[in-house]
């Protein structure tokens, strides 16, 4: 009888698992399944597994360590750092689409008890539609997981108000590195039992352990909101609005911004009315009682007016919201119709050094020829630099790899953080000693060797060992 190589052996003992429909094995799925949206080069997985049920997560990751070989969770694959990609040492693609469901919405307590496969803005739409709300909004939430998003500590338009995913995570069960079954937490708003070990997991990118259920916070849901776009003629005065707004004690649910260059690329690909010709936009979301929004409105255009907003427009209508925030979402995608590819990145400073961010990269971007869409989650200090270019053009290549490094410069020179909320992957690991000091790195990797010694889950993404 002909020997079996070590791949047909896995596929072998991974059928003892699950069922066959629930692995792929072709080299065209096993590539797919290893990429992201960072379009990082990536090696094929050596298999594709889709998971029903916390036992079979065991039993995988059980035969994965017994076989020294990694395994890289994957919920919509919508991160874009890289952090679910497969590199050089291989891996079996853990797929998390098939654990979708809603365990329990617990009206009461105001919790959810969820699988890692539910997509954020299925589970959005079922708690509202129960008066309650979920207010973590990661832009791809038409796909991306709760279990990426806990992974990836997300964030999203809302954070500003609400807070982000690490303020909504209550308990967790997570298959450690051992296959064995750790749970954190309760479904108690607070919990002061012992270390937080949950908060380990959140935005720790499947490195530390494997997340199979999540019980999350809820909120009433506002009663009512708006979206006002406000122009401006600099970025200065802008950002003077954002602050003033601050000041004047009103609380948006969101204070978006985007640049220029950013409404001209996404007014193009999805017209929505957006004026071109100003050099600074505000995407602002007041919520909350019906009866006092209509003050909250006239306040916040009062304090746009006064530092200078040069054009207010604000949604009369659900349609109208709705097509302001899909201009708004489609930001990175009208990018992409620039070049061949999109970079986004994701620096973050203290809100009083945001004007001089954001002018630093319009410099930088125009000192190396590079087009550059500018947007933001401005109220929480946070840009996303959109850079459309071409990998395959050299010398475009390297002008952007100088404006990149000269960005993260900056930002460490404003006391910002390489990553708010969409994490660093493969694609930053090179640069998080500019950000993270030497012994914060050093207990890092030590709790990496404690959750996972044989360096198994998601090997290599965040730091490399030393
Ligand atoms: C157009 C666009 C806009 C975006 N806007 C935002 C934004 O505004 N704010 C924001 O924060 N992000 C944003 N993102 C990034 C992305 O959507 C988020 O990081 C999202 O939460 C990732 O979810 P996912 O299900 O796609 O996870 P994936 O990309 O599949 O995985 C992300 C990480 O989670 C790990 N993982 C997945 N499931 C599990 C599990 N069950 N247990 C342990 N680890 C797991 C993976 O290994 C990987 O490390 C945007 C992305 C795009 C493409």
């Amino acid at each position: 009888m002909a020997k079996r190589n070590s791949s047909e052996l896995l596929i072998q003992d991974l059928t003892e698992i699950l069922p066959a429909r629930n692995i792929l094995t072709s080299l065209e799925d096993r590539d797919i399944y290893s990429r992201d949206k960072s379009n990082l080069p990536n090696k094929a997985a050596d298999a594709v597994v889709f998971v029903e049920n916390i036992e079979q997560v065991q039993n995988i990751v059980k035969l994965a360590r017994g076989r020294g070989i990694p395994v890289i969770c994957r919920g919509a694959g919508t991160n874009v750092v890289g952090a679910c990609t497969v590199e050089g040492c291989g891996g079996i693609v853990m797929d998390f689409s098939k654990m979708n469901k809603i365990l329990e919405i617990n009206a009461e307590n105001s919790t959810v008890r969820v699988q890692p496969g539910v997509v954020v803005g299925e589970l959005q739409k079922q708690v509202e539609a129960l008066g309650l709300y979920y207010p973590p909004d990661p832009s791809a939430l038409a796909i991306s997981t709760i279990g990426g998003s806990i992974a990836q500590s997300s964030a999203g338009a809302r954070t500003f108000k609400y807070g982000s995913t690490k303020d909504y995570v209550l308990g967790l069960v997570v298959v450690t590195a051992d296959g064995e079954i750790l749970r954190t937490g309760s479904s108690t708003v607070k919990n002061a039992t012992g270390y937080n070990l949950g908060s380990i997991f959140i935005g720790s990118e499947g490195t530390l352990g494997i997340v199979v259920e999540a019980v999350l916070k809820l909120i009433p849901k506002p009663e009512s909101k708006k979206v006002m776009l406000a122009y401006f003629d600099t970025v200065r005065n802008a950002v003077k609005a954002v602050n003033t707004i601050i000041e004047k004690r009103i609380l948006p649910a969101t204070i978006d911004f985007m640049d220029k260059n950013a409404v001209n690329t996404a007014e193009k690909y999805s017209p929505s009315g957006m004026l071109c010709d100003k050099e600074a936009l505000l995407v602002i979301e007041i919520d909350g009682c019906e009866n006092s929004l209509e003050n909250t409105r006239k306040v916040t255009v009062d304090v746009l007016e006064k530092c200078g907003a040069c054009a207010i427009r604000c949604s009369g209508s659900d349609e109208e919201y709705e097509k302001i925030w899909a201009a708004r979402r489609s930001s990175m995608t009208a990018c992409a119709q620039l070049r061949d590819h999109v970079t986004t990145d994701d620096v973050i400073v203290p809100r009083d050094k945001l004007a001089r961010l954001v002018e630093g990269i319009q410099k930088i971007c125009t000192k190396y020829k590079l087009i550059s869409c500018l947007i933001g989650h401005i109220g929480d200090g946070s840009v996303h630099p959109q850079i459309p270019i071409d990998y395959n053009d050299e010398d475009e290549y390297s002008r952007y790899k100088l404006a990149k490094k000269e960005i993260y410069d900056l930002t460490v020179s404003l006391g910002g953080l390489i990553s708010g909320e969409h994490g660093i992957g493969s694609l930053k690991r090179d640069y998080i000693h500019k950000f993270v000091d030497a012994n914060a790195l050093k207990y890092m990797r030590k709790i990496k060797e404690v959750f996972d010694p044989d360096n198994i889950l998601n090997p290599n993404k965040i730091f490399l060992p030393e």
